[in-house]
């Protein structure tokens, strides 16, 4: 399952982050899923519970902030939202939007530690705040 390996990977930059930042316990894992990432939502929410198994994140929960599609219209000459992820055209004027500006996704944002500390994850690694 594709899910499976993309949430294996997810633990491994979190597990990372959190023994980076010192931290033993992870209550939430934040991530956000762009729309056109190609990961099935639920799929990688079960897979998650998997891979995080006999790590830090054993118990966690995995917040996904799902991220609609938004392309550039040349014609309107600014960025849209598209109503579909299958069809690539501006809703306002009807041209065609090949240049994504989001929606393809799939970021470790922050870790829950606490309810009182949010560990901010960029780029995988965490610093101490
Ligand atoms: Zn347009």
């Amino acid at each position: 399952m594709h899910e499976l390996s993309i949430a294996y990977s997810i633990v491994e930059s979190a597990e990372e982050a959190a023994r980076n930042a010192g931290v033993t316990k992870v209550k939430a894992v934040n991530l956000r899923l762009g729309k056109l990432s190609g990961v099935v939502k639920d799929a990688l929410l079960f897979s998650f519970d998997i891979a995080a198994q006999e790590t830090l994140l054993e118990g966690a929960k995995l917040n996904i902030e799902e991220l609609n599609v938004i392309a550039y219209c040349p014609t309107c000459n600014e960025n849209v939202e598209l109503p579909s992820v299958q069809i690539f055209r501006c809703p306002v004027c009807n041209t065609p939007t090949p240049t994504l500006i989001q929606g393809k996704e799939l970021e470790l944002t922050s870790l829950e530690i606490d309810d009182e500390n949010e560990q901010e994850v960029t780029n995988a690694t965490a610093t101490h705040s």
